[in-house]
């Protein structure tokens, strides 16, 4: 079993899910008391979610390249980042190590596929829904992205920030996100990809109309997959 590298803490409510989900999935593929090996680096959020404010990039950058680093020397075999929205520095965190990035983007983009689905709908950050780093990668693969009206993307924003990162659920954001997936499968979407990794903590299969892609699951799935490969 290869050892998994995760840089968590962004935020620590959706890194735990990736811990049990881990261990989860190596119980269910190896059976008994076998649990994921994996090395966890988790940072102050509240540093991360100011530079991303400030668009001070490089710098949440070189905080993750640096974490990358520390799993490497640690042991990890690969590395996962446990936050769609960081994916921004990708390319800065796979630069830093030697060993391979398992991409969210990619993980996601490889499961929409395996259901023969091509129109998807994105709920994440602002970032992430409005910028290229993401949406680019998941065309890139082939998908048609669709993104909610600027309403619908400031208060998903705001709920991801505000409400899922401090542990928060509170069912009117529930019905709030659950008319935003609606106005998105009206739009065309076939699936929607839960695009941050506190997402799935507030909707599921069962508030959408059309499969949903939750990008935790999805990319704690491919990492037990590539450590028991
Ligand atoms: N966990 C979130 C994501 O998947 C948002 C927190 C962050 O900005 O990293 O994008």
């Amino acid at each position: 079993m290869k050892t998994i590298g995760l840089l968590g803490g962004m935020s620590w409510e959706s890194t735990a899910e990736y811990y049990r989900l881990l261990n989860e999935f190596t119980r269910e593929r190896l059976g008994g008391l076998h649990s994921a090996r994996c090395v966890l680096y988790s940072v102050d959020f509240a540093e991360i979610e100011q530079l991303q404010a400030r668009g001070r990039w490089d710098e949440a950058g070189e905080v993750l390249a640096a974490a990358a680093r520390s799993v490497e020397a640690a042991g990890a075999d690969l590395v996962l980042m446990c936050t769609n929205t960081m994916h921004k520095v990708a390319d800065q965190v796979l630069a830093a190590v030697s060993i391979p990035l398992l991409h969210l983007a990619d993980a996601t983009a490889d499961a929409v596929r395996a259901q023969g689905l091509h129109r998807v709908g994105l709920l994440g950050t602002a970032f992430t829904m409005e910028q290229d780093f993401y949406r680019g990668r998941l065309a890139a693969a082939g998908l048609d992205v669709y993104v909610p009206d600027a309403e619908g993307r400031a208060l998903v924003h705001r709920v991801i920030y505000e409400e899922l990162c401090l542990g928060v659920v509170r069912e009117e954001s529930r019905t709030a996100y659950r008319e935003v997936i609606g106005d998105l499968v009206a739009a065309g979407a076939e699936g929607i990809v839960l695009g941050c990794t506190e997402i799935e903590l507030l909707v599921g299969a069962e508030d959408s109309p059309v499969p949903v892609f939750p990008t935790a699951r999805i990319h704690a799935a491919a990492a037990v997959r590539a450590a028991l490969a």
